[in-house]
């Protein structure tokens, strides 16, 4: 099923052609329906699935249908997002702009660290969709710039991460503040006993919604671990940079430190990048997002600040410089890639130290990650490997472990074809 044939606006099926959704994906297909219905749903689904529109079209229709009807009162929000973080908050605005751009409806991202008159001069005039964080959205409710007496729609997105942040009190407040009859969609990446008691104490006879739950990483994801040496990592990042100059490439590291020790790094060899972690001010983030998203930096690198939600087009490598410390990130970061209906490529370094994190990470997805074979001369090479040595043994390796993965991606079928073929012959 196409959106042209959905019941919603021509508005909204115009704005998606722009922005070129053309059909579902899964959980859009699943979750649609049940929100213009109006009915609760507790969705457990990766970033990268398409979540964020899966909520957006559906609010915004039902919003648009009511536009007609009623006025906004000064301060009104008719639909509260509540998410963990700014940069969340910016990019699910950015969605719902996209999507309601020929509609008059009103969408405000409400973020801490920026200044706050422009916002309450919004709120005073009223919004249709708030995304907030909580922090900032207390200080609003506090200061009287934000009546949620009338609001129809709570969307927790990312609510694991509000759990793991600490904001459990903050979702209990809110609901306080809102009336007892209203929709709410909950949204979570992962799913244990705490986000289940969170979501049932919220949700009211919800659709339940889950998406690809065996295999955390997504299928357009092709994902790699290669073992290089602590002091080593830096050579092969400049290769692989090197030999993709025009890929947009995504580098995780452990610390704020690294960050900042890994671009001084580049710098020396003539490698631009940008660094994005938790010591940046607000405003730094977001240049530092914009030049990245526009693709006047190609690389990037970051700490786990960035390894949830944030949706950034077209990256086209991450690269796990150092592996994460919890085993869900790898999910997290390797999901930057790979988005929507595009292919992705991640790589992960890890040195001997790092081995029982691999481990780790590997129960987690309940399977191991394929082995990028270096040989010594390989390795030894990418460490004298300098810019006027013309090399291509990145896209060798990437080449050679997607090829391994085909064909055992055939010899899976071939044993699968061939058991059936005997349990047949046996009946
Ligand atoms: P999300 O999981 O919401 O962060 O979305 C992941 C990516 O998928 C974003 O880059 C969206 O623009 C893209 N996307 C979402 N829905 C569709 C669709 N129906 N068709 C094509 N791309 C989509």
């Amino acid at each position: 099923m196409k959106f042209e044939q959905y019941n919603i606006s021509t508005e909204i099926k115009d704005s998606l052609k722009e922005m070129g959704f053309k059909k579902p994906t899964d959980i859009q297909f699943k979750a649609i329906p049940s929100i213009l219905n109006g009915d609760d749903v507790m969705a457990i689904a990766q970033t990268g699935t398409g979540k964020t529109a899966a909520f957006a079209i559906p609010i915004l229709h039902r919003l648009q249908q009511q536009d007609r009807r009623h006025r906004k009162a000064p301060y009104e929000v008719k639909c509260l997002v509540m998410v963990p973080t700014r940069e969340l908050a910016i990019q699910i605005a950015e969605v719902f702009q996209g999507i309601a751009q020929y509609t008059d409806l009103r969408i405000l991202a409400l973020v801490g660290g920026v200044d706050q008159g422009p916002q309450i001069k919004m709120l005073e005039k009223g919004v249709d969709v708030l995304i907030a964080t909580p922090g900032r959205m207390f200080d609003q409710i506090n200061q009287g710039h934000i009546d949620l007496s009338h609001t129809q729609t709570l969307v927790l997105d990312e609510a694991d991460h509000m759990l793991d942040l600490g904001f459990i009190r903050d979702i209990r407040d809110v609901i306080k503040h809102i009336p007892r009859e209203h929709q709410t969609l909950f949204f979570s990446a992962t799913l244990n006993k705490d986000i289940k008691d969170l979501a049932y104490s919220v949700v009211n006879n919800p659709i339940r919604i889950q998406i690809s739950p065996k295999d955390p990483v997504s299928k357009n994801v092709s994902h790699a671990v290669a073992y290089v040496e602590m002091d080593d990592k830096r050579f092969f990042l400049e290769r692989l940079i090197k030999e993709f100059p025009e890929s947009k490439i995504l580098v995780f590291v452990r610390t704020k430190v690294r960050a900042e020790r890994v671009m001084a790094a580049m710098t020396r060899i003539g490698i631009k990048s940008i660094t994005m972690h938790g010591g940046k001010e607000q405003d730094d983030r977001l240049d530092v997002m914009a030049a990245f998203k526009s693709g006047d930096v190609k690389v990037l690198i970051t700490t786990d600040v960035n390894a949830r939600g944030i949706d950034i087009p077209n990256v086209d490598y991450v690269v796990n410089y150092d592996l994460p410390d919890v085993a869900e990130n790898y999910v997290h970061r390797v999901g930057r890639t790979g988005r929507g209906v595009q292919k992705g490529q991640a790589v992960s370094f890890c040195s001997t130290e790092e081995k029982p994190m691999l481990e780790t990470i590997q129960k987690f997805l309940g399977k191991n990650i394929t082995e990028m074979t270096i040989n010594k001369d390989d390795y030894r090479e990418t460490i004298s490997f300098s810019e006027d040595i013309p090399n291509d043994n990145w896209q060798l390796l990437l080449d050679q472990h997607n090829k391994e993965m085909e064909e055992l991606e055939k010899k899976v079928k071939k044993r699968a074809a061939a058991t059936a073929k005997k349990k047949a012959k046996k009946k």
